[in-house]
C-alpha cells in the first residue's frame, strides 16, 4: 500500500515531536513515524529536572505524554511503524515501512515533494546513524 502525505517526520521521540508543532499548526497534518521507540530515550527515565519550563522534576514518560498530547492537538498523526528503507535522493520522499512485529506487512509512504521546496526546515530526522541528534534541511 501507498500511502502520501505532506510531512513526514521520523522518530517520536523530542526532536521529532517538537518538530511537529509548527507545521500541525500551520494545517499540514504531519505524519509521525515513531519507530521501535515511541517516545524515544526520555522514556527510560525517571525525573528530568533541566527541560524548560518545568519549575519542578517531571518523569520522563510524563513529558513524553504532554508532547505527544500537544502535537495530537494540532493534528498531528502517529504510526507505530518503523521506517526499514528510505529514499531522499529524489521527490516525492519515499520511505518504507513495516509494522512492529509484523515484517510482512510492509507499506510505502511518500512525502509530498513540493512541500519540501518550501518547508524542507520542518523535517527533523532521527534515523539510524541519526539517532539523538536532530537534521534540519534548511
Ligand atoms: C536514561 C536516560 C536519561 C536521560 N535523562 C535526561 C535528562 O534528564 N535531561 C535531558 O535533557 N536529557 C536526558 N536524556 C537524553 C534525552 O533522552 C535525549 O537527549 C533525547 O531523547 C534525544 O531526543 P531525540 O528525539 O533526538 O532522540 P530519541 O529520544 O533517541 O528518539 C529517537 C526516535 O527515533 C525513532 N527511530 C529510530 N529508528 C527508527 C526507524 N528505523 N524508523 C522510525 N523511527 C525510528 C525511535 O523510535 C525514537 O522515537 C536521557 C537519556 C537517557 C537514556
Amino acid at each position: 500500500m501507498v500511502i502520501h502525505n505532506k510531512l513526514i517526520i521520523i522518530g517520536s521521540g523530542p526532536a521529532g515531536l517538537t518538530s511537529s508543532i509548527y507545521p500541525a499548526r500551520g494545517g499540514i497534518e504531519p505524519l509521525i513515524i515513531s519507530g521501535n521507540e515511541p517516545g524515544g530515550k526520555l522514556m527510560y527515565t525517571t525525573e528530568v529536572e533541566n527541560f524548560l519550563g518545568f519549575d519542578q522534576p517531571i518523569l520522563g514518560h510524563t513529558l513524553i505524554e504532554k508532547m505527544r498530547k500537544q502535537a495530537k492537538r494540532f493534528g498531528s498523526r502517529f504510526v507505530n511503524k518503523a521506517i526499514s528503507s528510505a529514499d531522499f535522493s529524489s521527490k516525492p520522499f519515499r520511505v518504507k515501512c513495516s509494522c512492529l512485529n509484523d515484517n510482512l506487512n510492509k507499506e510505502e509512504y511518500f512525502a509530498d515533494s513540493s512541500f519540501y521546496k518550501i518547508n524542507r526546515r520542518f523535517l527533523a530526522l532521527s534515523f539510524v546513524t541519526y539517532l539523538n541528534r536532530a537534521i534540519s534541511f534548511i
